[in-house]
């Protein structure tokens, strides 16, 4: 390997990753010399292929769909976050030569809405659609700002209320199905279901969403995704999608590498130039 510090993103699929043009242009700002590939890693070739990258003097790796929760098995230590999500996206390599695992896509979401959208958690009525690894990562960051109650709506019930257990000691958390949801509004909806990679929407009934208050997509696509536009069509405050958590997730993981953490408004606004809406 190449004397340039080397890390990668593994996932399936990946071509599509924007991680490697994320990290090259923090690189450049921070003047750090590293190369940063994208590189198409199945479930099962997970262990021998992280394995393999750090015998040839790979320093870190992010890790995405489908194998965060390999990633979680595979860490030799874990972050406090990281350990409770039972999810890793970012590895790092420790002096020891020990692997270190991280989960920085809460915090990335937190740092989204609150700097970057003036979105307050404080006090707040939080519902999350989802059950899977994204929800997993974001509800104990999330937990930590204090909100009023966070609720879990999934598809698969039971999904949702074992979440809802796994971090009920750290703030008032419940789970339940899409149709219990009726009657209630929330102050925050955020979407972690896949629905949109696939222009579905979970099964949302009408007022929930308070007023003024506003909707967050996790996924992230050149044009609106189906969720972003049913939050428009209750007129919340704020529509948003998840290219901005996806900047501030690489810029932790960044942080957690090299000590130097990036700025990340330009890049932000950049990426949202480039999109076309
Ligand atoms: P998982 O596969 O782990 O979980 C998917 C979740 O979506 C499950 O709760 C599943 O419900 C639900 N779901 C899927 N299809 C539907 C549907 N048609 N209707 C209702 N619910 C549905 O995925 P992840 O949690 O890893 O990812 C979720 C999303 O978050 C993805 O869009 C991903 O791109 C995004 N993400 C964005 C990040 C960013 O940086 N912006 C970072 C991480 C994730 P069930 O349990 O019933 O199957």
């Amino acid at each position: 390997m190449s004397d340039i510090d080397q890390y990668a993103v593994f996932g399936s699929p990946i071509k599509h990753s924007k991680s490697p043009r994320i990290h090259k242009l923090f690189a450049e700002q921070t003047n750090q010399a590293l190369q940063y590939s994208a590189e198409l890693v199945p479930a099962e070739q997970f262990e021998q292929r992280v394995k393999a990258f750090f015998a040839q003097g790979g320093r870190g790796l992010n890790c995405t769909v489908p194998l965060k929760e390999l990633a979680w098995t595979y860490a030799d230590q874990l972050t406090e976050r990281a350990e409770l999500s039972k999810a890793v996206n970012t590895l790092a390599l420790q002096e020891d030569g020990s692997i270190l695992g991280d989960n920085t896509d809460g915090i990335g979401l937190v740092t989204d809405l609150m700097d970057n959208h003036a979105i307050g958690l404080k006090q707040k009525k939080i519902l999350i659609l989802g059950a899977g690894g994204a929800s997993r990562g974001i509800i104990g960051p999330l937990l930590d700002q204090q909100p009023q109650l966070i609720t879990v709506a999934n598809r698969t019930v039971a999904k949702a209320k074992i979440l809802a257990q796994e971090f009920s000691h750290k703030g008032t958390i419940n789970g339940c199905g899409y149709d219990e949801l009726t009657g209630q509004s929330f102050d925050l909806i955020l979407n972690a279901t896949s629905a949109s990679l696939s222009d579905e929407l979970p099964p949302l009934a009408a007022g929930l969403l308070a007023e003024q208050g506003s909707c967050y997509d996790l996924a992230y696509a050149n044009k609106a995704t189906t969720f972003v536009r049913w939050a428009r069509e209750q007129q919340a405050e704020k529509s948003l999608d998840g290219l901005g958590m996806l900047v501030e997730q690489a810029a932790e993981a960044f942080y957690l590498w090299r000590g130097v953490r990036p700025k990340t408004e330009e890049l932000i606004q950049q990426l949202e130039a480039e999109r076309g809406e």
